[in-house]
């Protein structure tokens, strides 16, 4: 094997940068002696919660949790669908399947591979509570379309909002814009905690209320337990950390942005490699920067010859994995999602990745003899 000389993420990187910051969280932390639901969750929620432009923000333990609490909170269950792309992380659909309802997969827009709003009409039932939208790879869906469908229709307009912290759509941050959307702030993310964290934001206050219930025993005063709830509460550690990086986002994700203009000239024009596509509403965070190749397992063979690490998001589409073979889904069911399966390929993009390792990356893709 050779030497790595990328790795795909730098882990180390932010904590190095900010080092006394986090640090001194710590020090404060164990010191003050309050560890769960305490100033450091309240600060943070007021925070991101300004931060999306929402009036309401629940921490909760994880990304899977918000998306599960959030489908509660609506009072979706037993009998309902919900609609949920047929291209994303398996969590989104999890979620739906852990709250007793059904996943309605709908196909993808290639060129964004995000939910093709044209498509999500055909699939809503009477059954159908909620549109489950996600924000992939950095770039917010096509909401205006969705949000149409969704008041027409007298449902919700949920958003997994898992890889798209600051990203905007027609220049609004998202987070605000769906009816209750779902964050996930696990380390790798682009507001990564350094441990499991997640949130919801919503306008609503009713539906804040309820998961802020939910995520507490079902309790809002203690030993007061109104409805058989859960314990998923945010740690009060990774909120006080989740502060510090959040001051934080915007500069990296801008230097996400400048790296992904680099490469987005840098790689133009190579044969069969197809690049991502930014529409005019969106301005994405750059989580991952996703490449599509014909032969994508030779591509990413290559790459990692020259020690630069690759990883593929997602190989298996929801419906073709072990979770769902009860739901008689079978290769051909989601063409779309599939043929993204097969040919997608995330290359190294970071707020710490340099100028020199963009350049080296570029003139190895460059390099390729399929
Ligand atoms: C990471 C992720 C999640 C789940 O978040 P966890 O914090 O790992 O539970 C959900 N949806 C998408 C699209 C994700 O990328």
């Amino acid at each position: 094997m050779s030497e790595l000389k990328v790795p795909f993420q730098d882990f180390r990187a932010p904590y190095l940068e900010l080092k006394e910051e986090f640090d001194a969280a710590y020090r404060r932390f164990m010191e003050s002696g309050w560890f769960v639901l305490g100033g450091e969750t309240t600060a943070f929620e007021e925070e991101y919660a300004s931060y999306c432009d929402a009036a309401h923000c629940v921490g909760v333990a994880n990304g899977l949790d918000a998306l599960h609490l959030a489908l509660l909170a609506m009072d979706i269950g037993e009998g309902d669908e919900v609609i949920v792309p047929s291209n994303t992380y398996i969590a989104t659909w999890l979620a739906v399947t852990h709250a007793g309802a059904t996943p309605i997969p709908v196909e993808p827009d290639l060129k964004t591979y995000n939910i093709d709003p044209n498509l999500v009409e055909q699939a809503i039932t009477t059954r159908t509570k909620a549109i489950l939208a996600v924000n992939l790879y950095g770039q917010p869906c096509d909401y205006e379309p969705l949000l149409k469908l969704a008041r027409k229709h007298h449902i919700k307009l949920a958003i997994d909002n898992a890889q798209s912290h600051g990203a905007c759509y027609n220049g609004k941050r998202v987070g605000g814009l769906g009816d209750i959307e779902c964050h996930s702030f696990y380390p790798s993310k682009n507001l990564g905690a350094y441990g499991e964290a997640g949130a919801i934001t919503t306008s609503d206050a009713d539906l804040a209320d309820r998961v802020r219930v939910l995520r507490n025993y079902g309790s809002r005063i203690r030993y007061n337990n109104e409805i058989p709830g859960y314990n998923s509460r945010i740690d009060e550690l990774q909120a006080a950390f989740l502060r510090i990086k959040l001051r934080q986002l915007d500069e990296w994700n801008a230097r996400r942005a400048k790296i992904a203009s680099t490469y987005l000239s840098g790689l133009a024009g190579i044969p069969d490699l197809i690049l991502p596509h930014v529409p005019a509403y969106s301005s994405p965070v750059w989580h991952l920067f996703v490449v599509r190749h014909p032969n994508r397992d030779e591509l990413q063979q290559h790459l990692a010859g020259a020690g630069i690490q690759t990883i593929i998001h997602y190989p298996i589409p929801p419906h073709l994995s072990g979770a769902y073979q009860e739901s008689n889904y079978k290769a051909g069911s989601f063409p779309i999602a599939e043929q993204a399966a097969n040919e997608v390929l995330s290359l190294p993009i970071g707020p710490h990745l340099t100028d020199d390792q963009a350049a080296y990356i570029i003139q190895t893709v460059a390099s390729f003899k399929k």
